[in-house]
């Protein structure tokens, strides 16, 4: 089966998460920057009554489906208990938060990814995308390298427990404790999602999703 990393390129929507008030647990996140903070309960969010789309990414990086979508989906995939989202009164949206705490281990070799003032106890924070800057004045369009992940071999048993993932790496930067202008905040994963739900993702015509494949090592050869 083949895996890619999905992007969602359209506006994203909605705020979500920490600036939410959504809760969350540190018992498997970094004591430093936080960054693998679990959510509790429900994601809180912001924004998203009037919303209309199946599939699309927030402000705050958290990946949201529609009811539609997951009713239609949810006995073809193995989509894992998800649960629905709230908005600020705590009141259920339809939407389901597209989450899980299956992660893959760390890339063996990442392209397309720079790293900027990254969590020094963690490393696992402050990925960011490669890019090379346009100028609007010249009409040269900001220009995003595509993001290429090499894996060592991944059992087949985790492959087959679900068919989505997040990455071991998280975008961006976190901050465990609000600091001046520093809003509490925990970077993201990167969502990995397997062939069947891509196939099922590109029959709903979603416009703004990019699918980059991830290479995993089939045999020890491919390691190095
Ligand atoms: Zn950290």
């Amino acid at each position: 089966m083949e895996y890619y990393i999905l992007n969602y390129t359209k506006s994203a929507i909605g705020e979500s998460g920490e600036s939410c008030k959504s809760n969350y647990t540190f018992e498997n996140a970094c004591e430093v920057c936080g960054t693998g903070a679990k959510l509790v309960g429900k994601l809180r969010t912001r924004g998203l009554a009037k919303v209309k789309k199946d599939f699309f990414s927030t402000l705050d990086d958290d990946f949201i489906i529609s009811k539609k979508m997951y009713e239609e989906l949810k006995d073809k995939l193995q989509l894992g208990n998800l649960k629905t989202v709230v908005d600020s009164k705590s009141n259920d949206l339809p939407f389901y938060h597209l989450n899980t705490d299956l992660h893959f281990p760390a890339g063996i070799k990442k392209d397309g990814l720079v790293i900027y003032e990254q969590c020094l106890a963690c490393k696992r924070n402050g990925y960011f995308n490669k890019t090379i800057v346009g100028n609007s004045k010249m009409n040269i369009p900001t220009q995003v390298f595509p993001i290429g992940l090499y894996y060592p071999i991944i059992e087949n048993k985790f492959l087959n427990s679900s068919d989505f993932f997040f990455t071991w790496e998280s975008m961006g930067l976190s901050n465990r404790i609000a600091q001046g202008n520093n809003v509490i905040r925990y970077a993201r994963p990167l969502l990995i999602i397997s062939e069947r739900f891509k196939t099922a993702l590109v029959s709903y015509k979603i416009k703004g999703l990019d699918f980059e494949p991830i290479i995993i090592a089939s045999d020890a050869t491919h390691l190095v």
